[in-house]
């Protein structure tokens, strides 16, 4: 047994990265002495994985959704095991966390996509009432980067990985706002380092990842670790969050639809950046020339979804208590809407 999971949120200034394995064929090693194991999966990826394990785990479970509700009831269903993995997306990653932290067992994580950065961080992405919170404090213990595995995956629920990290672009400028108007701390340090390292490492690899090589593939999970070091360094991850998160909570908030985090990510940058007056085009063509989607309809929003999320923005920031950024300061008018609809579809 490793460290003791914690069940409140909490920033480490000690935090160490867990180790991250790249290689392939991965799950086959890995499982091999393991005495007794839970999955966290979806039907796809575990369709990918079954056949590649010899030594099958206790339980597979079948994240439905991450509502509090429903992972409450399906943690009951899993039996006490030594490790849980954690094997698919976003989700699957959450609900192993949470298993690892009801169970206080260790953890690995397996990515079959790379739709965001659950996999490497320490707390656990859970929604209430539709709208997302986080909690928790899980260590986690491996995290799995089977490079075969990933290259079975559409390559865009590759690529939309990097949005993870593109949204220190608009978080940044949401944090100096709030800083420059006295609503929160700031780190000048850690916000340059933010801008001009990590976003720098992130256009210099940008063919890399539009092809999802080894090295695209390594450029992101590591930025993932960089990221996810300094927000417990400082304890805040405001340098990776912001208005263009905000904009995918709201999204699932309003049309109740499940997205992958990166894709509708993307679309939150782009709608951040515009309202910002922030690098637009800038960053209109970074997106393109890392082969991410920017088209609503790409990742199953309509026109009448994308203005209802729009319409909603202002309230729904202020009254769900999100730091403050650029949906605090511009209000959101019809030609707004209209626009962004252009350059979006
Ligand atoms: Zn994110």
């Amino acid at each position: 047994m490793g460290k003791k999971h914690l069940d409140y949120l909490f920033y480490d200034p000690k935090w160490e990265p867990p180790e991250v394995i790249y290689g392939e064929d991965l799950l086959q090693e890995f499982t091999k002495d393991i005495e007794n194991y839970a999955v966290s999966t979806m039907q796809i990826p575990w369709n990918i994985v079954k056949g590649k394990i010899s030594n099958l785990p206790q339980k597979v479970i079948f994240v439905e959704s991450m509502e509090l509700p429903v992972i409450e009831k399906l943690e009951k269903k899993v039996p006490p095991v030594q490790l849980v993995m954690g094997i698919g997306g976003g989700s699957a990653h959450d609900f192993a966390k949470y298993i690892a932290l009801k169970k206080q067992c260790r953890i690995y994580q397996v990515p079959t996509i790379i739709g965001g950065d659950a996999s490497v961080t320490n707390a656990i992405g859970i929604r209430d009432g539709g709208k997302v919170k986080y909690i928790a404090h899980v260590f986690i213990d491996k995290v799995l980067i089977d490079y075969k595995l990933l290259s079975q995956a559409p390559q865009k629920l590759i690529t939309c990985g990097a949005a993870d990290i593109l949204s220190s672009h608009t978080a940044l400028y949401d944090w100096k706002i709030a800083s420059d108007r006295g609503k929160e701390k700031f780190n000048e340090k850690i916000y340059m380092q933010a801008r001009e390292e990590f976003l720098s490492e992130l256009k210099d690899n940008k063919i890399e990842i539009k092809k999802a090589t080894k090295k695209g593939i390594k450029t992101i999970i590591e930025l993932y670790l960089k990221y996810a070091k300094i927000a417990n360094l400082i304890g805040t991850d405001r340098a990776q969050e912001g208005s263009e998160h905000f904009f995918a909570y709201n999204a699932e908030y309003v049309t109740k639809k499940h997205f992958i985090h990166g894709e509708i990510l993307t679309i939150g940058i782009l709608v951040s950046s515009y309202l910002q007056n922030n690098n637009f085009e800038e960053i209109f063509k970074l997106i393109n020339d890392m082969g991410m989607q920017y088209q609503i309809s790409s990742v199953g929003l309509n026109e009448e979804e994308f203005t209802e999320i729009m319409k909603t923005m202002n309230k729904f920031v202020i009254e769900g208590g999100y730091y403050y950024s650029i949906f605090n300061e511009v209000r959101i008018k019809p030609s707004h809407i209209r626009e962004l609809l252009k350059l979006l579809m």
